[in-house]
């Protein structure tokens, strides 16, 4: 079994979430790329949690290539970035709260203060680091704070299990892991231009910045190889859901 995708435009997705804001039902927003892909094959508990979320967002240019190979197509990505920027867009127009936990100390307040410049009537519930020991003080720290959103980078798989081990006690309709995104959204990653966005390859500027990421990125190729034998075994099990 494979990671089941939702086959959501960046909007519906948003929609999708807001709504569960204001229903006050539990969203759980995972980002897969081909890391993940190759990190679920070896670890079915990180599977289980990537499939059992609310929202499953393609992220990465690497899961739309594998949609069409397998015949699948998706419509497009939704960028995990894209989507925390445009979620604090639609929350500030309501007012709502969002936390934003993970990346190193520092990072979670510089990204609070960006967002709440570009996007005047969010609210920041509060902050944390993503590097912790005791994960019930976070825990309460978080839903002390009442927030209606949380983004939650702290790297995967980290991210996903923290979300799903706490699932019970968090009092946040919509817990969104996404990785690096903290340190984009508080200016200290560039993300790629336009240019590299525009063509879906993002990893390549983020290879050229970063060259040590070239063991992770050898990962992408792999990933869709493995696509190709899916579709030679005939094995659709990795096909786009539909949010509905
Ligand atoms: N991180 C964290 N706690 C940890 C490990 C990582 O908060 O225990 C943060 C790290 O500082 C970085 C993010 O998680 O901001 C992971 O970034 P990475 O580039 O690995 O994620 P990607 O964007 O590739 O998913």
């Amino acid at each position: 079994m494979t990671i089941s995708f939702d086959n959501i435009t960046m909007d519906e997705a948003v929609a999708f979430a807001m709504e569960s804001i204001h229903q006050r039902r539990r969203c759980r927003v995972v980002t897969p790329n081909a890391e993940f892909a190759l990190e679920a094959k070896k670890n079915p508990r990180f599977l289980n949690v990537l499939n059992s979320s609310q929202l499953v967002l393609a992220d990465g240019i690497s899961v739309i290539y594998a949609s069409r190979i397998v015949g699948a197509p998706l419509q497009g990505r939704v960028t995990g970035v894209g989507f925390a920027q445009a979620l604090a867009a639609a929350m500030a127009k309501e007012g709502k709260r969002l936390y934003l936990l993970g990346a190193k100390p520092g990072v979670a307040e510089q990204a609070a203060e960006k967002l709440k410049e570009t996007y005047p009537g969010l609210v920041i519930a509060g902050t944390h680091d993503g590097y912790f020991r005791e994960e019930g003080d976070v825990v309460q720290a978080i839903n002390a704070a009442h927030p209606d959103a949380m983004l939650v980078c702290l790297g995967a798989p980290k991210q996903e299990f923290f979300m799903e081990d706490h699932d019970g006690e968090l009092e946040v309709p919509v817990m969104a892991g996404l990785g690096g995104s903290m340190d984009v959204l508080a200016g200290n990653v560039k993300w790629a231009p336009p240019f590299f966005r525009k063509l879906g390859i993002e990893w390549l500027y983020r290879l050229c910045k970063e060259p040590k990421r070239w063991k992770r990125m050898i990962k992408l190729p792999i990933y869709l190889w493995d696509a190709v034998k899916w579709k030679l075994k005939g094995d659709r099990s990795n096909a786009a859901r539909n949010a509905g």
